[in-house]
């Protein structure tokens, strides 16, 4: 699935209409380059679940809790030097009871629950345009992909395989 965003206040829009769906144990992976609109998406996406707090980027605490509907954690796992520290951060334990949002490398991705989303975002044209793709991994949301591809129409949001 796949939407073109033109500020990031749109961007916060999809993630904010994505985020409605989410609950307890979805684990999603924000990929992209620096200033490609992770941490704009992880916004969005704490908006959608409830959270009024303001969301930074954790790139120095490196997990930020936040409570909404459920609790949302967002880790930015930029300043971690090797995927064993991804592991020593704890997040297994938790999984089950919050919505994790991990920002960074595509690499993580074999770090989390083999049942994740994956949202790329990507310059696109303008300066102020990205690309935003999502895709899903396992039983868990191919069931909701329906759900997903109706909340992103809004936005002008096409189908496609993943
Ligand atoms: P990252 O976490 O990927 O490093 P940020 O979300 O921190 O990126 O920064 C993205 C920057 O790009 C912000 O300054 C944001 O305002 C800007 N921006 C401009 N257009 C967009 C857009 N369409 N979507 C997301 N961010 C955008
Ligand atoms: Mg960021």
């Amino acid at each position: 699935m796949m939407v073109r965003t033109r500020s990031a206040d749109e961007t916060r829009a999809v993630a904010a209409a994505l985020g409605a769906l989410l609950e307890a144990g979805d684990v999603v992976l924000l990929v992209g380059d620096l200033g490609a609109g992770k941490t704009t998406f992880a916004q969005g996406v704490a908006r959608g679940l409830g959270v009024r707090e303001p969301v930074t980027s954790p790139t120095f605490t490196i997990v930020q809790e936040y409570r909404g509907r459920v609790p949302v954690a967002h880790v930015d796992v930029y300043r971690l030097d090797r995927l064993q520290e991804l592991h020593d951060l704890g997040l297994d334990e938790h999984y089950d009871e919050r919505v994790t949002l991990v920002e960074w490398g595509e690499a993580v991705a074999r770090a989390l629950p083999p049942e994740h989303a994956v949202v790329r975002l990507e310059a696109a044209g303008g300066d102020d345009e990205r690309l935003v793709t999502v895709e899903t991994r396992g039983t868990r949301w191919r069931r909701r992909r329906a759900a997903i591809e109706d909340a992103l129409a809004p936005f002008g949001g096409r189908g496609g395989e993943n």
